[in-house]
């Protein structure tokens, strides 16, 4: 029997209305380019967040499509590094909005856009939003950081071993999934151990929620003032081992979510005003 076929890009534009008509998740991955520290390359977040995503659809090819990706992210606070490559953040909204609207459009009722960094996680919740209001609730798109999935979580606060905020940016968590694809491109012995000097309430750790001793609270600073090297974060600590744990743990939570998505029931509006004209008006 000939596999089914779950990337996008491959796929004639008839298996694409047929994937649609199976209520397939269309999966979205977002990233940026952009300095991770002295020992990674500046595709790092690509790299995961794609990786994380086809490997999860190579598994379960039925219930999903992989979209292409969109490469370009929000990073103007990483421009004092060289190699970061920002869009200004209304474009990137736009564009990502246009792009699962396109899908949206071709009839995927469900779009789940899966994050590699950090400061698309706002602009990425408004164009979902913005995707579920310009299709009148018709749909569902929905947007997570693959760190942020359960069993990311998980089983990266058991496996880690560098204490609250080791693994943010190019920390021992992206670091060691990195040497769990590219290791090759990873050079160890340049590795450091940088951590944000801004009190406990402005401090992020990727796979810790808020800090203990801190409050919930969201700033975000030009990156070198914080950090001397571009990372944010214990790189010493990650191993190849470790990342390869990460990453099956990824796979697995966003296979979770992704069928989590499908059954999601998609509900009706309650819309209180009566057969009139403007009921389509919307604000947004
Ligand atoms: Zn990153």
């Amino acid at each position: 029997m000939a596999s089914v076929k779950y990337d996008y890009s491959e796929m004639i534009w008839n298996e694409i209305r047929d994937a649609a008509a199976q209520d397939r998740v269309a999966l979205l991955p977002v990233a940026t380019y952009e300095d991770h520290g002295p020992h990674l390359p500046v595709d790092v977040d690509v790299v995961l967040a794609t990786e994380i995503c086809r490997r999860a659809a190579a598994r379960i090819p039925e219930e999903v499509v992989l979209a292409p990706p969109v490469t370009h992210g929000y990073s103007p606070h990483h421009m004092d590094f060289h190699g970061t490559i920002t869009i200004r953040w209304d474009t990137f909204i736009n564009y990502v909005r246009d792009v699962c609207s396109s899908l949206a459009y071709h009839g995927f009722k469900r779009i789940l856009i899966i994050n590699g960094h950090g400061s698309n996680t706002s602009p990425l919740d408004l164009a979902a939003r913005l995707t579920v209001i310009d299709f009148e609730g018709k749909i569902l798109c929905a947007s997570a950081n693959h760190w942020g999935l359960r069993q990311a979580r998980e089983v990266g606060k058991a496996l880690r071993d560098s204490d609250y905020g080791g693994t943010s940016h190019g920390g021992e968590y992206e670091t060691s999934l990195y040497l769990a694809l590219k290791p090759d491109l990873v050079e160890m012995d340049k590795a450091v151990d940088n951590r944000s000097p801004l009190p406990n309430s402005f401090k992020t750790d990727l796979l810790a929620s808020g800090h203990p001793e801190g409050s919930d609270a969201r700033m975000v600073p030009y990156w070198s003032s914080i950090s001397p090297s571009g990372v944010m974060g214990d790189a010493t600590k990650a191993t190849k081992e470790k990342g390869e744990k990460f990453l099956e743990a990824a796979i697995n939570g966003l296979i979770e979510l992704i069928r989590e998505l499908r059954q999601t029931p998609i509900l009706e509006r309650r819309v209180q005003h009566g057969d009139i004209p403007d009921t389509k008006w919307k604000m947004t």
